[in-house]
């Protein structure tokens, strides 16, 4: 059925923020047919945002492998042979160089990721002097360290630190699948600290890792019902790691990640769509059909904390045959 005929969607129900999303009504936007979504996902997408502007962010692992959780994705888990030597937190000053580096390269938002269960206070107070000394280069800054307490979600703020990623990685119900270290709950429970201390969130997911379509659903349907929407929504492809659990598993078909981006857009009208790991193995055409699914931002670099992401001049070459240009902060 047509979008326009449907009962479960009122023209009225389409395009503001709302925080009461059902399953049944996420299940009927990915029981659309394609054009339909598509439609109505770049009809939305132009509601809050300029359709030619693509956030860029730079994402650094300021602290690599040898993390204590068990998620069944990450070459990072202690837990898999993946070949990734467990490393000390980076020292400030190289930090700041690549936030620099970042910077001149064209991002607004330098991203920090450590691999922790939780950080411990004082390593809390080593990243506060690193959001410090990126934010005086003029960049928006985000972290993803774990699970924080209400505490060290406060001294965070207080550092300047503009957003946390927390991802809920998928539907409650596939979560026990992919973790078995944190809770759900734990997840949510963080996500509140954040919002308590005032911080934006930016908070995703990963599709690919074997979840079944009612598992998709039930991940949006969680992210659009958080109190408040992430400022930020990450959404993933896999990236199938040798050594971990989901290396070898089968591929996600394109479509149904566009799909997940479209319906990401229509339910978070307002938040920003990051097209995030995954992009390394995507062709530039499933890539485009995620631009005008309403995806409008990138993680830009080399590297996503340990898997390949496109090259700089690969990204910009893309990015100008699609007459997209960087948003500015
Ligand atoms: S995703 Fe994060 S918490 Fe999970 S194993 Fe990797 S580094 Fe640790």
């Amino acid at each position: 059925m047509a979008l326009a005929e449907s009962p479960a969607f009122p023209a009225a129900n389409r395009g503001p923020v709302r925080n009461d999303w059902t399953r049944d009504e996420v299940r009927a936007l990915f029981g659309l047919p394609f054009p339909e979504l598509m439609f109505e996902a770049a009809r939305i997408h132009r509601m809050h945002f300029d359709p030619a502007e693509v956030q860029i962010s730079t994402l650094l692992s300021i602290k690599t492998g040898g993390c204590p959780e068990d998620c069944a994705y990450c070459p990072q888990s202690a837990k898999y042979d993946t070949g990734i030597k467990a490393e000390k937190l980076m020292d400030l000053a190289a930090v700041l160089a690549e936030a620099r580096a970042a910077k001149a390269a064209g991002a607004s938002r330098f991203c920090m990721g450590a691999a922790w269960r939780s950080p411990k206070d004082r390593d809390v107070e080593n990243v506060c002097a690193m959001v410090e000394g990126v934010k005086a280069l003029g960049l928006e800054t985000c972290a993803t360290l774990g699970m924080l307490t209400p505490g060290q979600a406060q001294r965070l703020k207080r550092s300047g630190l503009d957003y946390y990623n927390h991802n809920l990685d998928t539907s409650p119900e596939f979560y026990g699948a992919i973790i078995t270290t944190r809770a759900y709950q734990d997840r949510l429970d963080t996500l509140d600290a954040v919002r308590a201390a005032g911080m934006n969130v930016c908070c995703g997911g990963i599709v690919g890792m074997g979840e079944g379509a009612e598992d998709r659903i039930g991940m949006i349907a969680a992210l659009a019902s958080l109190p408040v929407h992430p400022e930020s929504v990450p959404i993933n492809m896999l990236v199938q790691v040798k050594g971990t659990p989901l290396a070898g598993g089968r591929a996600l078909d394109p479509f149904d990640f566009v799909r997940t981006i479209a319906v990401a857009r229509i339910c978070m009208p307002k938040s920003v769509v990051r097209l995030s790991a995954g992009r390394e193995d995507m062709s530039e055409e499933t890539q485009a059909l995620c631009f005008l699914a309403g995806a409008n931002s990138i993680f830009y670099g080399p590297k996503l904390l340990t898997t390949p992401n496109p090259e700089r001049d690969r990204d910009m070459r893309l990015l100008d045959k699609l007459g997209l240009r960087p948003m500015e902060r």
